[in-house]
């Protein structure tokens, strides 16, 4: 199963956003399939027990209705349940059972969703106790909680992810490198991804026989196996469709978890723009590998940008993302296309690299002693022992004496050396200090 998608629903004014902002991370894209209504928020890294999710804050089911709106916001609450795994039905404790809850249960239990019943605004004994009025919902066990106070909200989690499978997907093709496309609308993904995989001068080689999932297209470039992930909205879109996003914010969500190497698409025209940025921050708390690709090169000489105007302002905007390799591209024109192909791979190399621990203790010891960490007294932290815990992505933990003296820039500091001794560039490193 790719990551889980949640889905949060219940009628206006039961905490749904107050629920959703405790569990969320920092990371919130709206949902924009739809133009012109009401829009979900989703979270890009959320997080619960090492357990990643996407989260979906839908508006509140209201029962039916005439009006316009409410309607738009009832037809967005259904499709979020349509596309979730799971479902947490959020009510109110202090209002008590009412028949705008019986209402959005029995729109929850048509989904046959795995669903758990949140009882909010629980926030003392007393309240508690409305909690069991709610198994009249026929969805089980509601769970009492505030998720303004933070109370209950780890029970809630239990109980849910209890509710369903949550297995992470094996990785099925072994040596095979898993690449999104992604970015905002009109980018040109479907013109790159057609350039590269199009019948009449196909780059790489299509692998049939292989495709067990439509949505993925298998393919051999040189002496590598690719998958490029859930390509069905990319596949021969026909001029009618152009400019509206198939697929969801929530699938392109899905597909950057399951790659290996993000192609993080923009258009030269506009770039780096704010939903540019976003795709980035996505890619970087998936912790995946990146290439960064400004299309529609073609256009570039009639707005005065240069290849390394265009590389520096990526760099500024994207600095959670040090040395993502840039590569400019023609979809129209066909140029570039190995290019970045060339570059995924190298990525992935990156992306599964083993650094032996001697290497890895070299270097951080030469890095504290070029620019010694910040100490209190003459006490400072010191490496004991350096190893790499995992690869896809490359982890690297440190065992030290007092890591608690080293502090965000610090850190930065040491991944970066890490980075320009190991080489990696589009890949991430999941660096963790231990205290020994
Ligand atoms: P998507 O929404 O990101 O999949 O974007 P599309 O592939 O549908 O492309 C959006 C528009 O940009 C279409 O009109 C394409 O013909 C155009 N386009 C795509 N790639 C290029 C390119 O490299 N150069 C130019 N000039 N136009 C392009």
């Amino acid at each position: 199963m790719a990551i889980p998608i949640i889905a949060i629903v219940g009628r206006s004014n039961v905490g749904k956003s107050t629920l959703f902002n405790r569990l969320a991370g920092q990371r919130i894209a709206v949902v924009s399939d739809v133009p012109g209504t009401t829009r979900d928020r989703v979270s890009g890294d959320a997080s619960w027990n090492d357990r990643r999710f996407i989260l979906v804050d839908t508006g509140g089911l209201e029962p039916l209705t005439e009006d316009p709106l409410l309607r738009d916001v009832r037809t967005q609450a259904e499709r979020a349940l349509a596309g979730a795994d799971a479902v947490i039905l959020v009510a109110d404790a202090t209002q008590g059972l009412t028949p705008a809850d019986t209402d959005a249960a029995d729109l929850v239990r048509r989904s046959a969703k795995p669903t758990v019943v949140a009882v909010n605004k629980a926030d003392n004994p007393e309240r508690e106790q409305a909690a069991p009025e709610f198994h009249a919902l026929g969805l089980g066990d509601p769970v009492p909680l505030s998720a303004y106070h933070g109370v209950g909200v780890d029970d809630l989690m239990v109980a849910l992810f209890d509710t369903f499978p949550f297995e992470p997907e094996p990785d099925e093709e072994e040596g095979a490198i898993r690449i999104a496309i992604a970015g905002r609308p009109n980018v040109g993904k479907s013109a790159l991804f057609n350039a590269i995989a199009g019948e009449e001068r196909a780059i790489v080689n299509p692998t049939p026989g292989t495709t067990r999932d439509a949505v993925d297209f298998r393919a051999r470039y040189g002496d590598r196996d690719l998958v490029f992930i859930d390509t069905a909205g990319l596949r021969r879109r026909g001029k009618a469709e152009q400019g509206i996003e198939k697929y969801s914010v929530l699938r392109t969500l899905q597909a950057i978890e399951r790659a290996h190497v993000v192609l993080m698409v923009m258009d030269a025209t506009e770039f780096v723009t704010a939903q540019d940025a976003h795709v980035a921050g996505f890619v970087d708390d998936a912790w995946r590998g990146a290439v960064a690709v400004v299309n529609k090169w073609d256009l570039a000489p009639g707005l005065g940008l240069t290849e390394s105007e265009a590389t520096e302002r990526i760099r500024e905007k994207f600095k959670f993302l040090p040395g993502v390799p840039v590569r400019l591209t023609s979809a129209l024109r066909g140029e570039g296309l190995q290019a970045i192909l060339e570059t995924a791979g190298a990525v992935y190399d990156e992306f599964t690299r083993r650094m032996p621990s001697r290497e890895i203790r070299r270097v951080i010891i030469e890095a504290m002693a070029e620019h010694p960490a910040p100490s209190r007294g003459r006490r400072g932290p010191r490496l004991n022992r350096a190893i790499q815990v995992g690869t896809a992505p490359p982890a690297v933990t440190l065992h030290m004496e007092r890591p608690y003296l080293i502090h965000f820039s610090y850190r930065r500091y040491l991944e970066n050396r890490l980075r320009e001794a190991f080489k990696l560039q589009g890949a991430p490193i999941k660096l963790e200090l231990k205290g020994s």
